[in-house]
């Protein structure tokens, strides 16, 4: 008989008790309204606490990007210590994303010493606005040698501070920008900022060229985030999940993810509880999470947020990422991120969902009859546009070692960027490729469910595709290649200056024909008919898992970048590093520094991984395999003695002894490459790191897994996929 939970009898599960089921009655339970929001100083909290002009000047700001002036920082710091000490804060924090795709903060008390043996609390204008953390231990990819070590951070002003509860006590923190001595930037936020600047320019002049009045633009984003959650006692048994955060050996339960049980299912108590107090904890950042589910794997589920302009739901993305890991702890659970914490079960992803729009419109709003909406379908052409130009940017954005065991994979997006735009709009381009202009939509229309008494439910003009990278939804688009762990940051920014560009030129195009003295309708007709030209080879309607679109693809003269490694030399070609350029959101100098950092990043992957497959196989399962063949040697000597025939056990005793053999080999293999650097150069060791680490790891954890299937249970020495996959 299968132990359901075999040898580990400390799960933490045993220990969990469920909370008394919530009855509505309880009066101490605060309101969700009040609740949301509750440690974030935004501005309903800055109007009710600054002088009106000082709020003015901050909203104007937020709002408009107009400079900041230095004395309202003084006001708002004033505000923000009050609020936050009343909360019970004593620190407060320059909040930042460096490379490492992490946050980074340092503490600094409000408690100024007055030399008297007292001390008041203060915070200055100028110490919200500027910090100085000792930069040298973040990533800058040769922009900054140790040596020298300053770094500053800026206060952005454009998302809201927020203050973070724990054990002892709270401390507030400050969203920032980060940069080097000499003004390079260091993080995720300041390009995306850039971008979402660039964007703003060229979109508010396109609606200008629409008759609108200009408006702010602003760029938005919506990250669906999956995740496993696994019992503590596992992980902490399991030094892979420890130390690179997935499992280098393991295989395939028996049940796995092919009933497809789990999709939807309802959640387990535990994970119930534990998304409540996530949803709870985020409400009070003012993170406003929607959806909760289940996922495709056993132990998968998804949570997403409504989304927010890209710079808001990128900090909002991280806090999200620290919030699921942080609570999973109180309930015995370990949230893993990595993108592929199981092989052989399907892989966790995120979703970014990417609009833009001025408050009152969405510019990617079809509406009811697209083809006689031109200003969407011009937004639309520039976005399917700026992909089929950047395919190889796009890929760049999410190519890391994680996200290789996803991507091209058949539960991910392939590796090829095309877009999904549904029957309606591939009707429409067809229309307007054909005859210039598009006269009609397919409608959308009621669908019957062939029952009375339920309701007829509106139909979407198009049905979803889940196997496209880059989806149209609607109303926004879906870029689906991105890895569970990774910050949306860089995704975003480089969505946003492509689309930047399309428009910038599109509106080129629109100028100088009407300074021709075409009419608009008629330069816009035209711009249209031309363009799609430009991008049709990236739409793709069908099957991306299947073959035949891998040959398609390469027939359109697609890019297919395979690996991580394939992906990245693309960021710093000329296309690009001039398109960055020209935007303003990268100088040469900082993307090639990404660049180095991002390299660096995946030889440190694999290698670590490289290490602990070593480490772990030679320590951990070698040694239980021989254990195994020293008892079936010794049950065959005693089966003699006693003469029975000992056949059966000598031939298992032959495979383990077998598999012992090439498990030495292959270790031996491993470790001597692992002692090898590859080369001088970052780019010879990370292709060291494909071209000879990874192959060997794979050869090494083959032979484990074919043990893992033939020693006992009992004297395996980690948990297995079986135990670890479904939650109790
Ligand atoms: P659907 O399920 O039809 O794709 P949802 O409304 O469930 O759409 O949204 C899915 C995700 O897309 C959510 O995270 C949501 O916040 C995000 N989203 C919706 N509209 C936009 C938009 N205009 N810009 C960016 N993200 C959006
Ligand atoms: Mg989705």
């Amino acid at each position: 008989m299968t132990r359901v939970i075999p040898r580990f009898d400390t799960l933490a599960a045993a220990k969990y008790s469920p909370s008394p089921a919530a009855d509505g009655g309880d009066k101490d339970r605060a309101s969700l309204e009040e609740v949301f929001g509750q440690n974030l100083f935004g501005l309903h909290q800055m109007k009710s606490r600054l002088p009106k002009p000082q709020y003015e000047a901050l909203q104007s700001t937020i709002q408009n990007g107009t400079e900041l002036d230095p004395s309202v920082a003084d006001a708002v710091a004033l505000a923000m210590k009050d609020w936050a000490i009343e909360k019970g804060a004593t620190h407060f924090t320059h909040w930042f994303q460096p490379l490492t795709g992490h946050t980074a903060e340092k503490h600094d008390s409000f408690l100024k010493p007055t030399g008297d043996g007292r001390a008041i609390t203060e915070f200055r204008g100028s110490e919200l606005v500027q910090g100085e953390p000792d930069a040298s231990s973040f990533p800058s990819g040769g922009l900054r040698a140790t040596f020298e070590a300053r770094g500053y951070t800026a206060w952005d002003p454009t998302s809201p501070a927020f203050l973070v509860e724990g054990p002892g006590g709270a401390y507030l923190c400050i969203p920032t920008a980060f940069a080097s001595w000499a003004g390079d930037a260091l993080d995720t936020k300041t390009p995306l900022l850039r971008s979402m600047h660039a964007l703003d320019v060229q979109a508010r002049r396109a609606l200008v060229l629409f008759g609108s009045p200009p408006q702010a633009v602003r760029a938005t984003c919506g990250a669906e985030q999956e995740f496993f959650l696994i019992d503590e006692e596992f992980y902490f048994r399991r030094p892979d999940l420890q130390t690179t955060g997935r499992t280098l050996f393991g295989t395939k339960p028996p049940k796995g993810q092919e009933l497809d049980d789990h999709y939807f299912g309802s959640i387990p108590e535990r994970v119930l509880e534990y998304m409540n107090e996530v949803e709870l904890e985020l409400y009070k950042l003012g993170v406003p999470l929607t959806t909760r589910h289940n996922e495709v794997a056993p132990g998968q589920y998804e949570m997403a947020p409504i989304y927010e302009d890209s710079n808001q739901a990128a900090d909002h993305q991280q806090l999200m990422m620290s919030t699921l890991r942080r609570i999973a702890r109180k309930y015995g659970l370990v949230c893993l991120l990595h993108e592929k914490p199981f092989q052989g079960v399907n892989g966790s992803g995120k979703h970014l969902n990417f609009s833009f729009g001025t408050t009152d419109q969405n510019l990617l709003e079809p509406g009811e009859t697209p083809h006689d909406n031109m200003q969407f379908l011009f937004f639309c052409s520039a976005v399917l546009n700026g992909l089929a130009r950047h395919q190889d940017l796009m890929r760049a954005t999410v190519a890391y070692a994680g996200n290789d065991h996803r991507l091209g994979a058949n539960e991910a997006p392939p590796a090829i960027i095309s877009a999904f735009i549904g029957d309606q709009l591939q009707d429409i381009f067809e229309q307007i490729e054909e005859s210039g202009e598009a006269k009609s939509s397919i409608s959308s229309g009621l669908l019957g469910l062939g029952v009375n008494v339920l309701p007829r439910l509106s139909k979407h003009a198009s049905d979803r595709n889940r196997t496209s990278p880059f989806a149209f939804t609607g109303n926004k688009f879906e870029f689906r290649a991105l890895g569970s762990s990774q910050s949306v940051s860089f995704a975003a920014t480089v969505l946003n200056t492509i689309v930047a560009e399309s428009v910038d030129e599109f509106c080129g195009i629109l100028e100088a024909d009407l300074e021709k003295g075409v009419s608009f309708d008629e330069a816009l007709r035209s711009l249209l008919a031309s363009q799609i030209h430009e991008f049709k080879q990236i739409i793709f309607n069908g099957d991306n898992y299947s073959e035949e679109w891998v040959v398609e693809a390469e027939a359109r003269g697609l890019l297919n970048l395979r690996g991580t490694m394939d992906a990245l030399p693309k960021l710093v070609e000329e296309k690009n590093a001039a398109l960055f350029e020209k935007y303003g959101v990268l100088s040469r100098r900082e993307l090639e520094s990404r660049f180095e950092v991002f390299v660096e990043q995946y030889f440190m992957t694999v290698n670590i991984e490289g290490e602990s497959a070593q480490q772990m196989a030679q320590t951990m399962v070698l040694p239980a395999a021989i254990r195994y063949l020293n008892d079936l040697v010794g049950a065959a000597e005693a089966a003699d003695e006693v003469g029975l025939k000992s056949e059966g056990v000598l031939t298992t005793a032959r495979l383990v002894n077998d598999l012992i053999t090439s498990l030495t080999e292959t270790l031996k293999v491993l470790g001597d490459r692992n002692q090898e650097l590859g080369g001088d150069d970052l780019l010879s060791k990370a292709a060291h790191m494909r071209d000879n680490i990874i192959p060997a790891m794979n050869d090494v954890r083959d032979v484990v897994d074919r043990l893992e299937r033939l020693i006992p249970d009992d004297l395996w020495p980690v948990p297995t996929y079986r135990e670890m996959l479904f939650v109790k």
